[in-house]
């Protein structure tokens, strides 16, 4: 698939479009979802422009997935939500809608529910704050919890 320099998360990652970051390295960028499926729903993503996990380099690969260890772990750390979920989507048939390979990090809470995926902008006063919880517990990169 070609890629879309117009995409959202590729406007993003250029700094014309805001979003509420959490962590950024040197291949990747964390930054909490606009409209979370759950409290805490984040977003991996690699710097590369790759629109699918097709076009990506094993190198960005390697680092998203490292990056998203660390989400993990922070989210859990934070909101001790007894399960998290880790998904990614390529191509809109596997309901992708953002046309920049990324990874989502979802904390669960039992009982199968989850809010309905990319349908309703969370309070970004309440993101912010979530944002700063998980940035407190973010670990360093050997450590495990
Ligand atoms: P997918 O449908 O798997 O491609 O996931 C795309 C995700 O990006 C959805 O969960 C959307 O809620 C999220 N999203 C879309 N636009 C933004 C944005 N500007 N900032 C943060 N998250 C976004």
């Amino acid at each position: 698939m070609s890629y879309d320099p117009n995409n959202i998360f590729a406007k993003i990652l250029r700094g014309e479009v805001p979003c509420i970051k959490v962590f950024e390295d040197q291949m990747t960028l964390v930054f909490m979802d606009i409209m979370p499926q759950a409290e805490g729903h984040l977003l991996v993503i690699p710097k590369e422009p790759a629109a699918q996990i097709f076009e990506l380099s094993e190198d960005a690969a390697a680092a998203c997935m490292r990056t998203a260890r660390k989400a993990a772990i922070a989210v859990r750390t934070a909101l001790k939500p007894p399960g998290m979920t880790l998904a990614q989507a390529n191509g809109s048939a596997a309901g992708q809608t953002v046309p920049h390979f990324h990874i989502h990090v979802i904390p669960r809470h039992g009982g199968g529910f989850l809010a309905p995926h990319a349908a309703q902008r969370g309070d970004a006063e309440k993101l912010k704050q979530l944002a700063e919880r998980i940035i407190a517990a973010w670990p360093e990169s050997e450590e495990t919890r």
